[in-house]
């Protein structure tokens, strides 16, 4: 076994003794794939503000927040007053509550495409609602989207996630506009709506070229198909979402993560007349979910989104452009290959000299895994892929000291 797993071992019996009982329990010990590493993922006992504990005592400066979820870090006090209030207060009913108008009227006003809004449980069942909404109004089946782009779990993106066309699923490559414009008007009676990220996230951070967003949107309408835009991580990069950074105004927007101040939510916002067929009272599409627009997940919500000000992402902004260059130097200081992407607070990083075009393209597996592992076993927290995510509890001095722990990870990276 190679010294840095063996460090890791020995530093985290707790959450051995726990992987070990996982295994038998979930299939290959996992619980989300994303989370999931060799030997196996840490058990957290708790966290606050920018530090996660684990259950060996250890804590770890989290640049990771719930792979972007956590915009202010961890139970902000501002977030878990308003959910704890809505705790006390009954958690569910099935009947309307105040917190779901607040975060609604939050979105409307600051995403300027967004008139109205449908809550849900994920990111993936917004997506998913999008893909039923376009299917209802244009009597088509197929998804357009990027290769190796992500929208979720829902099998028609997965395809396409895993960069296979599927039986309801179209590719083209991120950033080619003349591509998407192709496969539109090739197929323009097949396709219920084009999907696209604005900054591909799992996919390596990955910013849309100048103009792309805004080509393929035309294109879209053009062949008579929705234009979707999934903000579920990039609704952090302005206080309008990413769309306001572009320009673009989608039919549809799909939101997550940040929207629901870390309890599980998604979000289908959009034109009043698109949404419309989601109407009850007209019969088309009626969503339902036990849990959807729960007080507890709009409250904390709300709270999340309102604290996000513009301010707040400048700063956010500012230190993951930092950390990006602490992590540069720290990393050529050891002589171990490095690069990284970056848009606002989200970076991926990569152990080669350059970076790939996605992450389903990476050479540096090993090497990422090895890194990756050295940073945990030195108290440094992001996705096993490399995505870091700064949030607004950090400081300089944070960002600092999480340099001075991947400097000494990439000594160990170097020694191995
Ligand atoms: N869309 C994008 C762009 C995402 O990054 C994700 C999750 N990483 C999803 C959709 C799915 O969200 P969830 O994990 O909440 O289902």
């Amino acid at each position: 076994m190679d010294d840095i797993t063996r460090t890791y071992i020995d530093r985290t019996p707790g959450s051995a003794a726990r992987a070990e009982r996982a295994a038998a329990l979930f299939p290959g010990g996992d619980f989300r794939a994303a989370a999931w590493h060799r030997p196996y993922p840490l058990t957290i006992a708790g966290a606050a503000g920018p530090w996660l504990h684990d259950v060996d005592g250890h804590d770890y400066l989290d640049l990771l927040g719930n792979y972007t979820a956590l915009v202010h870090g961890n139970a902000h006090p501002a977030v878990v007053e308003a959910a704890t209030a809505a705790v006390a207060a009954g958690t569910c009913w099935a009947a309307a509550n105040d917190h779901m108008v607040e975060l609604a009227e939050l979105l409307v006003d600051r995403v300027a495409s967004v008139e109205q809004v449908r809550f849900c449980n994920s990111g993936t069942e917004a997506t998913m609602h999008a893909a039923m909404v376009a299917r209802e109004l244009t009597g088509r089946r197929t998804v357009l989207m990027a290769r190796y782009g992500y929208h979720g779990s829902y099998d028609d993106y997965e395809a396409g996630n895993l960069g296979h066309p599927g039986p309801r699923t179209a590719l083209a490559p991120f950033g080619d506009a003349a591509a998407f414009e192709a496969v539109l008007a090739e197929r323009d009676d097949e396709i219920a709506c084009v999907i696209l990220e604005p900054v591909m996230g799992s996919s390596g951070v990955v910013p849309a070229p100048p103009g792309f967003l805004a080509r393929v949107a035309e294109a879209a309408r053009a062949a008579g198909a929705l234009f979707v835009l999934d903000e579920v991580i990039t609704f952090r990069l302005a206080a309008g979402g990413a769309q306001a950074l572009v320009g673009v105004e989608p039919d549809l927007t799909t939101f997550g993560k940040l929207i629901g101040g870390g309890f599980p939510v998604g979000a289908l916002g959009g034109r009043a007349d698109v949404l419309a067929v989601t109407d009850p009272a007209r019969g088309r599409l009626p969503l339902s979910g036990t849990f959807n627009a729960n007080p507890v997940t709009m409250a904390a919500g709300a709270a999340a989104v309102r604290e996000l000000t513009g301010d707040r992402i400048a700063a956010i902004d500012r230190w993951c452009g930092r950390l990006a260059d602490g992590l540069s130097k720290a990393a050529a200081d050891h002589g171990v290959p490095f690069s990284c992407r970056r848009a606002g607070s989200l970076l991926n990083v990569f152990l080669s000299p350059e970076p790939p075009a996605t992450v389903a393209e990476r050479t540096d597996g090993d090497l990422m895994a090895a890194f990756h592992l050295a940073c945990l076993a030195h108290g440094l927290f992001f996705a096993p892929r490399g995505l870091l995510a700064t949030s607004t509890v950090l400081s300089d001095e944070l960002v600092d000291d999480a340099v001075d722990r991947a400097a000494r990870a990439f000594a160990s990276v170097a020694a191995d």
